[in-house]
């Protein structure tokens, strides 16, 4: 039968109203699950590429809602940020990454550095350095062992940008730039900012499987001849560490060597690293 434009008309109509129908849902169980510390954190290693040691952990928010099952941080983290939601679950996981680190150190396996997300919106919020402060006094771990992940889009708001990631890196923790190489930042302006390290976005990193590899090695050398240190996410294969190796890319993190795991599963592999 022939589909006319109405009948098109109300496929997408109510496609549309699925999709708000959703994100609204959404919203208003991660506010209650938020509320209820239903929110799970989980680590993936972060490797020394020379040593194949564990550098440190990066967390990773995961939620799995009793109806709605597990849903993405893909999906969630954009609603989280567009309704301000972002700011709350950011502290949860910031202050459960740095209590986790704190216990983990407290039994003896030192040395490790814990990575957490940040997104550009809570870098806005105008609490956001106390509550750093606040969370590092709270669980007694160094400054030194956190790292913050930020994105490029923090270039959008320089001024802003500059003056927080200064008093971040004046108390003494790290910094990163997330998904390097998607955004719209340039290495310049990147130079300018209190950054100690660049994580080159997996595309790159999945590109080396079919395209050619300048693009990476470039990308590499430009950031060590700005004296950023390099990670490299979502390494899959023993081809492209190889490459990595190579090019003297010093940090790197993906399914090759582990996916996310939940803080037990990390504490075996610590053990078996022993
Ligand atoms: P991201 O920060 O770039 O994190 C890396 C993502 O790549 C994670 O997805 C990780 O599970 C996945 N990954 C790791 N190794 C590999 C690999 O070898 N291959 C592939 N294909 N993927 C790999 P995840 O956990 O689903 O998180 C997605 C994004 O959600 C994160 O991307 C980050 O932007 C955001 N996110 C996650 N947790 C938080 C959080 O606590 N706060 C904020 N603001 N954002 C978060
Ligand atoms: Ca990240
Ligand atoms: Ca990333
Ligand atoms: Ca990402």
């Amino acid at each position: 039968a022939k589909k006319n434009w109405n009948d098109n008309f109300t496929f997408f109509n109510q496609n549309l109203s699925d999709y708000y129908t959703r994100k609204a849902n959404i919203e208003n169980h991660l506010r209650k699950s938020l509320m209820m510390e239903q929110l799970q954190v989980h680590y993936q290693p972060i490797i020394e590429l020379d040593s194949g040691k564990i550098f440190g952990l990066e967390a990773l928010v995961r939620w799995e809602h009793p109806k709605m099952g597990i849903i993405s941080p893909e999906e969630f983290i954009p609603i989280a940020e567009e309704t301000g939601l972002i700011i709350d679950l950011g502290n949860y996981v910031l202050q459960k990454a740095c209590k986790q680190l704190k216990i983990w150190q407290e039994s003896d396996f030192d040395l490790i550095h814990v990575s957490v997300n940040i997104s550009t919106r809570q870098l806005e919020h105008n609490q956001f350095v106390e509550n750093v402060i606040k969370v590092l006094k709270e669980t007694k771990l160094n400054p030194m062992h956190l790292e913050l992940e930020v994105t490029e889009s923090i270039v959008q708001n320089i001024k802003h940008s500059q003056k927080i990631l200064n008093e971040l890196k004046n108390i003494g923790v790290n910094l990163s730039i997330d998904d390097f190489g998607t955004g719209y930042s340039s290495l310049n302006i990147l130079h300018h900012l209190p950054i100690d390290k660049l994580k080159i976005d997996k595309t790159f990193i999945n590109d080396i499987n079919t395209n050619d590899y300048a693009l990476v090695k470039t990308i590499i050398e430009m950031g060590h001849n700005l004296n950023f240190s390099l990670i490299a996410e979502g390494i899959e294969n023993e081809q492209q560490l190889n490459l990595l190796k190579q090019y003297k890319c010093q940090y790197g993190q993906g399914y090759y060597f582990s996916k996310p795991l939940p803080a037990n599963e990390i504490e075996k592999l610590l053990l078996k690293k022993k």
